[in-house]
């Protein structure tokens, strides 16, 4: 199938079920991606900033980019004046960075705290506890240019969907909980990023409101990482 007909049988599919689509392009040239676009996609995911920022400067400004990938503090800056979601912030220095580069650019950057919950240790994120003692600090409580909008996590790369269910549902279990402790008075704790090309059915049957879908557009990338990471 094309890639265009690959995003319209994905919304078809995620529309209904009000999941959004991210389309993850990272490897991917421009003319894949405008052809997604021409489909009516608009919200893009690379996991590189560099990647990132150069096709944020020669794609439609109408896109909404977002950054799925481990993002280094020294990094924030290249997409601080652009970036609409950025997916993996995984330590309270991290935050305490986009919040700096957002104030200079007089903007509120919205996050998602990414949280491990896969089995490999080579997969970053925090733990449910580093989450909790995150959003109790003071620290976090005073960044005036951040908005923590909900959670990311990447299952296990594993055939086993018992075990990649379960992980959803921790994951879910989590962001309930958060959300009752910490966002009673704001809605603006709303989003579970869980699901990729290969686990998206199960992570949506958990409660997934965001999928970061990248082969299953643009067909298989030219690198045997699952994650790229
Ligand atoms: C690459 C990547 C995806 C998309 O992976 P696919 O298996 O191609 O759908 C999703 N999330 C993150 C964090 C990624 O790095």
């Amino acid at each position: 199938m094309s890639i265009e007909a690959n995003i319209l049988s994905l919304k078809t599919e995620l529309d209904p079920l009000k999941v959004k689509l991210v389309a993850v392009s990272k490897t991917k040239p421009n003319e894949d991606i405008l052809q997604a676009y021409q489909a009516g996609q608009r919200i893009f995911g690379e996991n590189t900033v560099q990647e990132l920022v150069k096709k944020q400067e020669e794609l439609p400004k109408d896109i909404e980019w977002h950054l799925v990938g481990h993002l280094q503090s020294n990094k924030v800056k290249y997409i601080a004046p652009f970036i609409s979601l950025i997916h993996a912030v995984d330590s309270l220095k991290l935050l305490a960075e986009v919040n700096k580069q957002a104030q200079k650019n007089n903007r509120i950057i919205n996050c998602l705290l990414q949280i491990h919950i896969a089995d490999e240790d080579t997969k970053f994120g925090l733990d449910f506890d580093e989450a909790i003692e995150l959003l109790r600090s003071s620290e976090y409580q005073q960044m005036q240019h951040i908005r923590i909008v909900g959670l990311m996590g990447i299952a296990t790369n594993t055939e086993n969907q018992k075990k990649i269910t379960e992980e959803f549902y921790e994951l879910r279990t989590l962001f309930k909980g958060l959300k009752a402790s910490f966002f009673q008075n704001s809605d603006d704790f709303s989003e579970l990023s869980m699901g990729m090309s290969s686990d998206y059915k199960l992570a949506i049957e958990q409660g997934s409101t965001m999928v970061r879908l990248g082969s299953n557009i643009f067909g298989e990338r030219n690198y045997p990482n699952k994650t790229g990471i």
